[in-house]
């Protein structure tokens, strides 16, 4: 079945490479560029997994993931937080409010895929139907 994958970063070149990187999987890729659009997103989307920056406008990564956590629609999905090396001491927040993982910028897509796959079944994109 198909997955959801929502990428919360307020850079867009991120969820662009985030998008392209799970091409070739049966996934789709929802973005939002700020925490609290993020939160709105993963309400209404309900993906299986967020990869979720830290340093944004309006809402940075650790008050969204709790804001995420305390929302009961959304506060099961496994979060993978993105981050920077400027974000060292704001790391012990995430570790309490229970993370799946951490990809350290800048990643590869590899590495994406590979943490993806310890946490939720990841298929190939199936074959496109063939045109009559
Ligand atoms: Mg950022």
């Amino acid at each position: 079945m198909s997955k959801k994958i929502l990428t919360v970063d307020d850079s867009k070149m991120v969820r662009m490479i985030v998008t392209s990187t799970f091409l070739p999987f049966d996934c789709v890729i929802v973005g939002a560029a700020d925490g609290a659009e993020g939160v709105e997103v993963a309400l209404k989307e309900k993906p299986d997994l967020i990869f979720l920056d830290i340093t944004m406008p309006v809402l940075n990564g650790i008050e969204t993931l709790a804001k995420i956590r305390a929302t009961p629609e959304i506060a099961a999905i496994p979060v993978v937080m993105l981050t920077a090396e400027s974000d060292g001491q704001r790391l012990g927040m995430a570790d309490q409010l229970k993370v799946s993982g951490y990809i350290a910028k800048p990643f590869k897509g590899e590495q994406l895929i590979a943490l993806t796959k310890k946490i939720i079944p990841l298929a190939p994109k199936p074959p496109e139907p063939k045109k009559p």
